[in-house]
């Protein structure tokens, strides 16, 4: 047989490594809790569940493609500029424009050490080339991000506060890393935490204000409980955001996403309840694992991530976990093997896994 050609993929993509999500299941266990995914444990507001299911009566029609009522709800919360929102299939697509439209074969792309594991997906599937800077003690560095800048830099993807790390930088220092880059590389500011780590937190809404090339991203699927039906939005200048709606498909969101999202943007008693019980319980779960001997940055955001001595720790304080149906995350994929990243659930979660880690460094201390 003759050799027929194939069809070739485009430049970057074979060397994209497949995104791996938390895990859900453990094998002989069905009733297990999972603390793997930074999922919000009571779920969305009962009314985002109310529209969803109004919203499916007309599933038979096409959605709206400018979002204008969801984008009205989210600038009226936070008193911002419809205008300057764009929305997108979870705040994943919003940093995929964002990739897709200033990014390209040769450019740059700067994240670091211990960032999220989309964005080197992102920049490959754009051509361009991750570049990762060192962080120091898990906590983004201003200085070495600005030091790998060069000609070919396009964009700056920074996760404030960190995942898995739960930390944050400082207005300061956000502020100088703006001021430090050059106008034409773009600063996305991924906040898909930024809820938890203080109420009317807004610092990254006023550095789009004040720098033209920020882009600031929130999610739905952390805070607001909806996860699994993928909404996220972005803030910045116009003339970012009339770039990114060229590549947006029209009916990205279903008329199902857009009501449960509008809905639960407008429960703000829900919204304060999940941010209170998140503080409270992640607060509460550090304390223990510090008590435990365990090391525990301060976080702010819905996990903690929990530090032992080594990875043989690490993996087998997970298996203790897993033989009580306890699911919480591996992150040596994020350069951090003696760690393990615990979403905060609810009160009898927390106390189920701080009960299994401390009978687990019991008997390690007795062996
Ligand atoms: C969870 C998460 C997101 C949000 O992803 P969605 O697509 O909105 O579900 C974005 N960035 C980071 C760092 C995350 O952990």
């Amino acid at each position: 047989m003759t050799e027929r050609p194939r069809p070739l993929p485009q430049p970057g993509i074979m060397d994209i490594a497949l995104y791996v999500g938390g895990a859900a299941q453990i094998a002989g266990h069905d009733n297990v809790v999972k603390l793997s995914s930074n999922e919000n444990p009571y779920g969305p507001s009962e009314k985002a569940r109310e529209a969803a299911a109004r919203a499916a009566h007309q599933m038979h029609r096409y959605p709206n493609t400018d979002h204008a009522s969801l984008r009205a709800a989210i600038a009226e919360v936070h008193g911002l500029d419809p205008d300057r929102i764009i929305c997108g299939v979870g705040s994943d697509e919003v940093l995929q424009f964002a990739a897709q439209c200033f990014a390209g074969p040769g450019d740059e792309v700067i994240m670091t050490e211990h960032g999220f594991s989309m964005y080197p997906i992102l920049t490959r599937a754009a051509g361009a080339v991750p570049v990762v800077v060192p962080e120091t003690e898990r906590r983004v560095n201003v200085d070495a991000i600005l030091a790998a800048v060069t000609p070919r830099t396009r964009i700056v993807f920074l996760t404030n506060p960190g995942n898995p790390t739960g930390t944050m930088l400082t207005e300061a220092e956000i502020r100088r890393l703006a001021q430090g880059l050059p106008g034409n590389v773009l600063l996305v500011h991924d906040g898909a935490y930024t809820e938890f780590a203080e109420e009317n937190y807004r610092r990254d809404f006023a550095l789009a204000d004040d720098f033209p090339n920020v882009l600031a991203t929130r999610t739905f699927s952390k805070i607001y409980g909806l996860g699994g039906l993928r909404i996220g939005w972005g803030y910045a200048d116009r003339a970012l955001i009339d770039v990114m709606n060229r590549v947006r498909q029209p009916f990205n969101l279903s008329g199902v996403q857009l009501a449960a999202s509008e809905a639960a943007m407008k429960d703000r008693a829900h919204f304060t309840r999940c941010q209170t019980e998140n503080t409270k319980w992640r607060d509460w779960l550090r304390r223990a694992l510090l008590d435990l001997g365990i090391d525990c940055d301060e976080s702010h955001a819905n996990f903690v991530l929990a530090r032992f001595a080594d990875a043989e720790t690490a993996n087998a304080c997970d298996a203790a976990l897993q033989a009580e149906g306890l699911i919480v995350r591996k992150v040596a994929g994020y350069g951090l093997p003696n760690c393990l990243r615990i979403t905060i659930g609810d009160e009898p979660s927390c106390r189920r896994v701080a009960h299994v880690i401390g009978r687990f460094m019991a008997g390690r201390d007795q062996a």
